[in-house]
């Protein structure tokens, strides 16, 4: 018997003064443990089935994501990320994936892309969704001589606004802003959107900052970095990129006295 069904069904009769008799008092204390005991299994299959985590929504998300960007892309597809950055990365994220995914959901990298989904959202509200677009994907092709083969450059720009390529960036310190290989990332927007006006926007804890870049990367330039990605030369492009680096720890390449 359902303790709180006999208090139900005893307030009931007390306090509405009903007179009812023996038979349709048990009857009625079945029905009161029925609906009880059904209250009881709905809300804990509730519970289990809806238990609220932010962090597994956000988890799923990350990884869904990064799993499909690394799943769809081909072989002689490079990102603009890959060109700014060590070419060993470009090749090691295609030989050890799992650690690939794990930098997904990295804090830092989530709180970067906090960031950009806030201010793209609040740009498109400051400048009306019809005059701006955000997450625009580019792409071109080049042909490599020195290896006879073709590749796909491919990038996604933070916002296009008029013919202002918009990037965000954030940052733990304002120290030393713009960073190089920023400037050289807006520049392969520049030219893979065939634009010629961009804006870097800083957002970082002591402050909130804007740099214009003019001019696209030249195509030499361009196909320099290609081909630094293709033969690994310049590994890492950065000496700090290595503390950083989700592959350090199989890198014998890896930097170590900075
Ligand atoms: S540890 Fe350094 S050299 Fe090795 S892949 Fe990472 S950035 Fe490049």
């Amino acid at each position: 018997m359902v303790p709180s069904s006999l208090i139900l069904v005893t307030f009931i009769a007390k306090f509405r003064k009903l007179s009812i008799s023996y038979k349709n008092f048990i009857r009625l204390l079945n029905i009161a443990e029925a609906y009880i005991r059904n209250r009881v299994n709905k809300s804990m299959v509730n519970f289990m089935e809806s238990r609220l985590s932010i962090v597994n929504l956000l988890y799923s998300w990350r990884m869904d994501e990064a799993r499909k960007r690394l799943e769809e892309k081909l072989d002689n597809e490079i990102y603009v990320t890959d060109l700014i950055y060590c070419p060993l990365k470009y090749k090691y994220q295609k030989i050890y994936r799992e650690l690939a995914l794990g930098v997904a959901f990295n804090p830092v990298a989530l709180y970067g892309e906090i960031i950009h989904q806030g201010l793209e959202r609040l740009l498109s509200i400051l400048f009306g969704v019809d005059n701006i677009r955000v997450e625009v994907e580019y792409k071109k092709t080049i042909y490599l001589n020195l290896d006879n083969n073709t590749y796909i450059i491919k990038g996604r720009v933070d916002a296009v606004v008029g013919d202002y390529v918009i990037e965000i960036k954030s940052s733990s310190s304002d120290k030393n802003l713009p960073y190089e290989h920023h400037i050289i990332q807006t520049k392969i927007y520049l030219w893979l959107s065939n634009l010629n006006k961009a804006l870097i926007i800083y957002i970082t804890p002591n402050r909130i900052v804007e740099y214009q870049v003019e001019g696209a990367i030249s195509d030499r330039e361009l196909i320099g970095l290609v081909e630094n990605i293709i033969t690994c030369q310049q590994t890492p492009r950065y000496p700090w990129e290595c503390r950083y680096c989700t592959y350090s720890i199989l890198c014998p390449s890896k930097i170590t006295s900075t």
